[in-house]
């Protein structure tokens, strides 16, 4: 029995299914992660642009940086491996997805337990904390850097910035359902470079809990005794892998 095939008998009978999504599950939709600055950015390192020193010191900078990002989402739509995992969450009755993606493409999707270790883009609040919080949304982009209708200070995407902790309750939450619920494990498209998310197929694996892991290349998990590796894309290989 090959890998696929084996992954395919897990996934079918497993009882409790967590998903692990990275950067690659969005760039197969055609999302840019904005990688390196050149042209316009210059001056400004893509670190810069994404810090949160830098949106209190250059507001308007950051501002249409993350601008050019929400209009690039704007005409993404979710692959095939989105509407795979969905069919999942059909057959399953719960499929709790952790990604470090901020694009949202997991929900319109349709997936409706979504853990988002990065934050989001789809929304914004007050840079100050007052509490405003609103959908992310052109209006917010016609006066550069946009302000809090309650209290007149920055607004900031809700993504997590540069010289930011991760979400807290969403960190503890994702390494408690890969720990303590899950049965399996689902990685799709992450490099496994990014720390504290990397941590969390790790504890899975520590935990007894088998792991399917499909990236185009191997990854520091790849080889890891309990982990079966499916060379492939998601758009590609999710569909005929959780599809009856
Ligand atoms: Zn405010």
């Amino acid at each position: 029995m090959n890998g696929y095939e084996e992954a395919r008998i897990l996934l079918d009978s497993s009882k409790r299914t967590l998903v692990f999504t990275g950067a690659g599950m969005s760039r197969e939709s055609g999302m840019s992660t904005f990688r390196g600055a050149g042209g316009l950015w210059n001056d400004f390192s893509a670190q810069e642009l994404s810090s949160i020193d830098g949106l209190r010191t250059n507001p308007a900078m950051v501002w249409e940086w993350y601008g050019k990002r929400f209009v690039a989402r704007k005409g993404v739509v979710p692959h095939s491996g989105y509407s795979a995992l969905l069919h999942l969450q059909n057959r399953k009755g719960r499929l709790p997805v952790v990604t470090q993606n901020v694009d949202g493409l997991h929900q319109a999707a349709g997936l409706t337990e979504v853990y988002e270790l990065h934050g989001s883009m789809r929304t914004v609040s007050c840079l100050d904390g007052c509490g405003f919080s609103a959908s992310f949304s052109d209006d917010h982009l016609s006066v550069l850097p946009p302000k809090c209708p309650d209290c007149g200070a920055v607004l900031r995407p809700d993504v997590v910035l540069f010289g930011e902790p991760l979400p807290e309750r969403v960190i503890r939450d994702a390494f408690q359902l890969a720990a303590d619920w899950a049965d399996l494990l689902l990685v799709v498209g992450t490099s496994m470079l990014v720390w504290p998310a990397a941590g969390i197929p790790w504890e899975a694996l520590q935990a007894g809990v088998e792991i399917v892991e499909l990236n185009p290349e191997p990854t520091s998990l790849s080889k890891a005794p309990g982990v079966i590796w499916i060379p492939g894309r998601a758009a590609e290989i999710l569909p005929g892998l959780l599809e009856e």
